[in-house]
């Protein structure tokens, strides 16, 4: 593995050196050889001892310059001046074949000077639902940071009880959160910002110039992202500006959800009392981040404040429009539309409102109508009769027929995502050592648009294995 640091020959104040902590007794759960093949790595050599030992923290690999990085921000709604990497350690970046750099960080790889009070472990239950849906964000197509791999400790971590520890090796372009901006802006570092904004553009926006650049830049990147989330029934479900990152990618998996019975307002995460981020608020949320953001650029947009309020506040609102045609872009895409017409966002809709009523399944609906028939999905019987008679009419407009629709619409309405009784199933079996419902799920949602009729990872959970409530992965 070849590292460049870039974040390390930043100054001493962007970060704390630090030493992942040994574990007692490394053990491979994964190793994703698409991933490493991408980053131009040797799977078989990741799925080697030596290699098990630096993804356990056991071993630092030469070229590594292993740290944690500061940052802040916003927890729901409230400042939060100090946070930092308390659980994790980036170990260096390494530049692929394509040129492409990649942040190698250690989640849940032992205390650094930002723990605080945590024990900066992870147990083998977050880390592979973070595997686990990450990757299947990237089989969907959602940007994100990915999971290069993921390895038991042999110690156990105390939570509500003694668990089985584990670390994952994510990987990202970057790591640049909205609250790493934060962290200097609150200290009126301003060259500190004006660093991040040169990091920001060459690692995620090239041929971007200057804050303002940034700005508008990641506001459109973000809006692209919650708009992708929508379309996938995903609930991020801890949209704190720490967990906003700058280049419009979804990154820590905490309490996230796909919806299985869709609702607007609903919320998985069980610290989420008051639904600020349920499913609907998203974009919202969304908005108030990249405002954080703006406001931490203001003094590199314009000398003049009233100018660079101006400036960044137009940035600001250039989420609203962008949103919404991608939105509506993609669930025209979704109900199989090539064309533009007035009353589609309207069609989306009723289609929206009625599985909300019935209480029928997300991904199951758009699937079933891909695939010739939704109706089974709803309780009763012609709960969407008219609405496909609309529709036909609506797909007639353009010529085309639903069956001819349906052949784009099976490339965009997945047959399988990582479903939340399917990820706990995985979990209690990895906790007993079984890690076969684990790789199962992996393998299936490397491919969520293809899946036979009857596979049984397609299927809504039954009442009993609902899951109504995600927890924080820590
Ligand atoms: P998160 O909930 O993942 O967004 O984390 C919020 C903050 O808490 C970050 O600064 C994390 O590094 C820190 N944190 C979360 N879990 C732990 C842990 N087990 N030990 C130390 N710090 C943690
Ligand atoms: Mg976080």
């Amino acid at each position: 593995m070849l590292f460049d640091n870039s974040y390390a020959r930043l100054p001493d104040r962007f970060f704390a050196p630090v030493l992942p902590v040994p574990v007692a007794e490394p053990g491979l759960i994964a190793v994703n050889a698409a991933l490493a093949a991408e980053m131009g790595l040797d799977a078989k050599a990741l799925a080697g001892p030596d290699w098990i030992a630096v993804f356990a923290g056991n071993r630092v690999p030469d070229g590594a310059h292993p740290l944690a990085q500061a940052y802040a921000g916003h927890q729901f709604g409230n400042w939060v001046p100090q946070l930092g990497d308390g659980r994790a350690v980036l170990l260096g970046e390494v530049v692929g074949p394509d040129q492409r750099r990649w942040d190698v960080q250690l989640k849940g790889a032992g205390r650094t000077p930002f723990s605080r009070g945590g024990d900066g472990r992870a147990w083998v239950g977050p880390v592979i639902r973070e595997y686990l849906v990450s990757e299947a964000m990237a089989a969907l197509g959602v940007p994100t940071t990915r999971a290069l791999a993921a390895v038991t400790t042999g110690e156990m971590v105390y939570r509500e009880g003694a668990f089985p520890g584990a670390v994952l090796c994510r990987v990202a372009p970057s790591h640049l959160r909205v609250g790493t901006f934060q962290f200097f802006s609150a200290r009126g570092d301003e060259a500190a910002v004006a660093l991040l904004v040169d990091m920001a553009i060459e690692r995620h926006y090239p041929g971007v110039s200057g804050a303002l650049g940034l700005l508008q830049a990641a506001v459109k990147a973000q809006a692209r992202l919650v708009a992708q989330w929508m379309s996938l029934g995903f609930i991020h479900g801890v949209m704190n500006t720490d967990n906003s990152h700058v280049g419009g990618i979804t990154i820590d998996y905490g309490p996230c959800a796909f919806m299985d019975q869709y609702h607007p307002d609903r919320v998985f995460s069980s610290i989420d009392r008051q639904g600020r981020y349920a499913y609907s608020n998203q974009a919202q949320i969304a908005v108030w981040n990249m405002a954080q953001l703006a406001t931490c650029l203001l003094p590199l947009i314009s000398s003049d404040r009233d100018t660079a309020i101006e400036l960044a506040t137009e940035a600001v609102h250039m989420f609203a429009p962008i949103y919404e045609a991608e939105w509506l872009a993609r669930f025209r895409a979704k109900i199989g539309l090539v064309t533009d017409h007035d009353g589609d966002q309207q069609l989306v809709e009723v289609l929206l409102q009625r599985m909300a009523v019935q209480g029928a399944d997300f991904t199951r609906v758009f699937r079933g109508l891909s695939e010739g028939d939704a109706m089974p999905e709803f309780t009763e019987p012609d709960a969407l009769s008219d609405w496909v008679g609309d529709w036909t009419t609506r797909l007639a407009a353009e010529g085309r027929t639903a069956a001819q629709a349906q052949v784009g619409m099976l490339g965009v309405n997945p047959a399988i995502i990582p479903r939340n009784h399917r990820i706990e199933e995985a979990i209690v079996a990895a906790v007993a050592g079984d890690f076969a419902p684990f790789h199962r799920l992996n393998a299936a949602l490397a491919t969520p648009f293809h899946a036979k009729p009857d596979d049984p990872l397609r299927a809504a959970p039954w009442p009993d294995q609902v899951v109504r409530q995600t927890f924080c992965g820590t």
